[in-house]
């Protein structure tokens, strides 16, 4: 076999690679081909990395499949095991990960080459070492956030956003001087490495909790350009077109975030909002009552209904009521009440968690509709069950302009003619903000755990 013949062979297969990393992609912006759409991607990557590992002119193997074998069974395991409350903690792990990943393979690159590289691979090597390290910093401080390891809310050094501009002025300065004087290369790439693992931690931390999973997603962005600039350092096309991928597509999600929540990505990243992640409301001692019902009168106010839209939230996905859930819509609709759920975009810990967990529970996707699709029903509807969810109901987001959900556009429950609520107690959500729905006069509060809550629910129904 020529090494022309070779050479063209490895495009055309890395080209197959990014055309089902494409499909993949396109696949998953909807629910009903999600599935596939991670098929398709990880085929795409193991035609990648097996073209590579032929196309690279390897030393040795066994490195490499000792490190794919613990690699992958600790990938495996962590996937199979984690809850689907907690991915987003998994997901900034695995984007730290990738981070490091791409700054040392840049540093390596370096260092085998003792510096004496083109003037464009330096520019790409430094602006790896710098983006890479950044997003492992940065994730990682994101996974101690949502993990509870450190504090959830905004931690602000005096000077900080100077300090950072200061931090992001020196990292940049150094790259240029890499570029410059090559031959002091380790010198500039260790100076770098630790200015940018300082930057990442800063940029981080003076981000609330509940605005995590924004972070998270724009880390992952930074975690695909790390991984195109070493594509470039290898001179590896198929790590360039698969980097630009993860870079947009982490950029877009990030900017749906936003959207969906009304906010800018400036007032998300330093407007430092937030509180400990809203186990409690704020702080205020609540002396008000609320009209509190059982699972029994929940159920026959339900039996008694026409017309019910399904408000799913994060409190759903902790009891895992889903499939209960699933039952108790399946019991109604088969007696002929219209059931529906309605959708918000940030409902849940992760873009899409509703649909993810509804998908679980075998839900058509027809009954699951997008807050734009159904808030104007709300009005021509009997009763408006939420369960588990705050944040996305919260009339503060309309009304309370000191309030971090202030600006953000929720779901219209309060048009309906009945009002159920389900949770525990009457803590707040993610952004500790207390909700005046839960003492309005045709709100129904059924306290309890959701799984028990719904099965309780089923079962009078099932009764009646
Ligand atoms: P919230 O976090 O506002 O509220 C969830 C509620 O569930 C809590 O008030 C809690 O009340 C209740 N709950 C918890 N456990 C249980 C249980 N076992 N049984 C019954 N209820 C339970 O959730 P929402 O889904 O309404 O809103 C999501 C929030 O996350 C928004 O603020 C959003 O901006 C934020 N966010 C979401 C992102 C996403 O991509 N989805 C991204 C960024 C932020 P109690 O303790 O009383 O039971």
């Amino acid at each position: 076999m020529s090494l022309d013949f070779f050479t063209q062979l490895t495009s055309i297969v890395y080209l197959i690679a990014a055309v089902f990393f494409i499909l993949g992609l396109k696949k998953l912006s909807s629910p009903k081909t999600a599935r596939q759409g991670n098929l398709f991607a990880m085929i795409g990557m193991l035609i990648a990395v097996l073209m590579t590992l032929f196309d690279r002119n390897i030393l040795s193997y066994e490195y490499i499949i000792l490190g794919l074998i613990i690699g992958g069974a600790i990938g495996a395991i962590s996937a199979k095991k984690v809850q689907m409350t907690s991915m987003p903690q998994m997901v900034a792990l695995f984007n730290g990960f990738g981070g490091i990943a791409s700054a040392l393979v840049a540093f390596a690159e370096l260092y085998q080459q003792a510096g004496d590289v083109a003037l464009h691979e330096n520019i790409t090597i430094s602006l790896s070492l710098l983006v890479g390290m950044v997003t492992f910093t940065g994730s990682l401080i994101a996974y101690a956030k949502l993990q509870g390891i450190m504090r959830g809310a905004p931690i602000v050094l005096p000077l900080h956003q100077i300090l950072n501009f200061l931090l992001l002025i020196g990292s940049v300065a150094l790259v240029i001087l890499a570029v410059m004087y090559p031959t002091e290369y380790i010198l500039w790439a260790l100076i770098l490495l630790v200015l940018a693992a300082i930057f990442g931690v800063t940029f981080v931390i003076p981000i609330g909790g509940a605005d995590m999973p924004v972070v998270i997603s724009l880390l992952n962005s930074y975690s695909g350009i790390a991984a195109a600039m070493t594509g470039f350092v290898l001179g590896n096309s198929v790590l360039i077109i698969a980097g630009a991928l993860v870079g947009a597509s982490g950029i877009i999600l990030t900017n749906i975030m936003c959207v969906a929540m009304n906010r800018s990505i400036a007032n998300v990243l330093f407007g430092a909002v937030g509180t400990d992640g809203g186990a409690t409301a704020t702080g205020e001692k609540e002396t008000r009552t609320v009209t509190s019902y059982t699972a029994v009168d929940a159920g026959i106010m339900l039996d008694q209904a026409q017309s019910v839209i399904i408000v799913p939230g994060y409190g759903l996905a902790v009891a895992q009521a889903q499939h209960v859930l699933q039952e108790m819509a399946q019991i109604l609709m088969d007696r002929g009440v219209k059931v529906r759920y309605a959708i918000h975009p940030v409902a849940g810990r992760m873009p899409g968690h509703m649909n993810v967990l509804m998908a679980e529970a075998n839900v058509s996707y027809d009954l699951l509709l997008e807050m734009d699709e159904i808030n104007d029903d709300f009005q021509d509807t009997d009763v408006a069950l939420v369960i588990g969810a705050n944040d996305v109901i919260n009339p503060a987001a309309r009304t309370k302009k000191d309030s971090p959900l202030y600006g953000m556009p929720i779901l219209n429950v309060d048009q309906a003619r009945t009002v159920m609520i389900v949770k525990r107690s009457l803590g707040a959500g993610f952004a500790g903000e207390g909700n005046e729905m839960f003492f309005d006069e045709k709100t129904m509060m059924v306290f309890g755990d959701a799984k028990k809550v719904i099965t309780d629910l089923v079962k009078t129904l099932k009764a009646e």
